[in-house]
């Protein structure tokens, strides 16, 4: 966002601020020495500010943190969790207090008895092994439940339970730096932007995605991000 709105408006370069607020950590399920890493390159930069508090009302010109302070600010970007979507809500299934589905390890519905209906993804959360709501370990369960439903077909019997084995993560932190924790080994700063790129490129699923992303990537790298509306 800094840079983007400094391209684009350059005379207010000087009046642009962030303000990054976090009750706790930031990223919480990374390693140590890789989640200060990012509390460090994140306070180096400048009109940045990484503020540990809780916000407790977001104003039309501001926003309150817990403490009385009142914070001033003309855009708030809220990101703190995810919510079920309506048709999740409604479902007259067995939900979690976060409101996902209730399922079995074979990710079956636990509240249909008739042990036909699936739930997989973000929607969804397996009894006593909840999982983190990413993109892999809905990628993961959707590969699963093909290949159960297809064994089933075949053979009448049910497949083994769904079990998650992480392959890692990795995060983006702005500026070319990502951070990679990942069971073989941990990396920082710019080598590990390099593997998030790459590594995002191996996971599309079609040759035009592949043409389409790296050019995206090139051109945003040149001229900036479009910032322009359809
Ligand atoms: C900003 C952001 C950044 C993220 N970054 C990462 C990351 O870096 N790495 C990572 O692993 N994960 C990341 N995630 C999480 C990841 O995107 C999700 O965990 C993943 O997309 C979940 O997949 P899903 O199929 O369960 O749900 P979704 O991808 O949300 O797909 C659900 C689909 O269902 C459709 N739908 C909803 N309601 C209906 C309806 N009534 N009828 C028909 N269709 C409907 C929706 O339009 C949507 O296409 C990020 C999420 C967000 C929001």
């Amino acid at each position: 966002m800094f840079q983007d709105v400094t391209r684009l408006y350059k005379e207010e370069k000087d009046n642009v601020k962030v303000t990054l607020i976090e009750s706790q950590k930031i990223l919480p399920s990374f390693d140590y020495r890789l989640q200060s890493y990012a509390e460090k390159k994140l306070n180096e930069r400048k009109n940045f500010k990484l503020l540990n508090a809780y916000v407790t009302e977001v104003l039309s010109n501001g926003v309150k943190l817990k403490d009385g302070t009142f914070l001033p600010c003309g855009l708030v970007v809220w990101s703190t969790g995810l919510a079920p979507r309506e048709f999740t809500r409604r479902l007259d299934a067995k939900r979690n207090k976060q409101g996902q589905i209730v399922t079995d390890e074979y990710l079956r519905v636990i509240s249909d008895k008739s042990l036909n209906s699936y739930a997989v993804g973000d929607c969804s959360s397996i009894q006593h092994n909840p999982l983190p709501c990413t993109a892999q370990v809905a990628e993961r369960q959707g590969r699963y439940i093909a290949k159960s439903l297809n064994k089933e077909a075949k053979s009448g019997y049910v497949s083994k339970p769904f079990i998650f084995k992480s392959q890692g993560m990795l995060a983006y932190i702005g500026e070319n730096k990502a951070l990679s924790d990942l069971p073989e080994f941990k990396l920082k700063g710019l080598p590990s932007w390099l593997l998030w790129r790459s590594a995002y490129l191996t996971r599309l699923g079609s040759w035009r995605l592949r043409i389409q992303v790296p050019l995206d990537w090139f051109k945003s790298y040149m001229f900036g991000r479009d910032t322009s509306r359809f």
